[in-house]
């Protein structure tokens, strides 16, 4: 389960400040898709990295499971992610210089619980097996999306955050991750996603609309 209570998030850049956040409070259970949406600008993005404990809300709390992950040394908010969150960004999930399965590995390393029958479950899962000693460069954008996407399944997580999972990707690719992110949903998990997608929003359980940093 995760929890986010009265998120507030604030840039500043000389006198002018953006309210990226301004009170956002969101619950996701296991086996639960909520989707995030809202134009751009209107702090989707900012939002999951506050989930994701990769950005401190300047007010509020974030709590994983029974953990507050918000307001944390870096270390502690590092470890518990590695362990409780898997996180996919549109792009950047993988380090260029790993083979897709080394990129698996890398990630059950940093929990110290290494389960390479899962691995090898989650390549299957993604469609990747045949893919598994490829570098990232040399992957299609869909097989690169779903390559995020096993990373960010590596530890089994309890919650799944995706920013703009499909953003790039044709519609039967689209497809295809979202049949995996509701099996994920089901193994359960808590899975939420930014997306603008017309069929990610037909797909949720649950939709919240940001509009300048708050659920309308
Ligand atoms: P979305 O993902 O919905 O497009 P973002 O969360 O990326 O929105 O951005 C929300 C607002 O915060 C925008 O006005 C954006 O310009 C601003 N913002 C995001 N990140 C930063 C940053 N690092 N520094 C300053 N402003 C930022
Ligand atoms: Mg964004």
């Amino acid at each position: 389960m995760i929890l986010a209570d009265e998120l507030y998030r604030f840039y500043r850049a000389g006198d002018e400040e953006v309210k990226a956040l301004r009170g956002v409070s969101l619950k996701a259970d296991p086996g639960e898709i909520v989707l995030v949406t809202g134009p751009s600008g209107s702090g989707k993005s900012t939002l999951l990295a506050c989930l994701a404990g990769l950005d401190e809300p300047d007010g509020g709390t974030v709590w994983i499971d029974q953990s507050r992950i918000s307001h944390r040394p870096e270390p502690e908010r590092a470890a518990l992610r590695a362990r409780s969150i898997g996180v996919v960004f549109q792009s950047g999930n993988l380090i260029e210089h790993l083979t897709v399965r080394q990129n698996l590995d890398l990630a059950q390393k940093l929990t110290g619980q290494r389960d390479a029958a899962w691995a090898d479950q989650v390549l299957d899962l993604t469609g990747l097996a045949t893919r598994a000693g490829a570098r990232p460069s040399t992957l299609s954008g869909g097989e690169a999306a779903r390559a995020g996407l096993a990373v960010a399944l590596a530890n089994r997580p309890a919650v799944l955050l995706a920013d703009e999972p499909t953003g790039e990707l044709d519609r039967t690719t689209e497809a295809g991750i979202l049949t995996l992110l509701r099996a994920q949903a089901e193994r359960p998990c808590a899975v939420v996603i930014a997306s603008h997608s017309p069929a990610v929003r037909r797909f949720a359980d649950r939709v919240l609309t940001l509009h300048d940093g708050r659920i309308t």
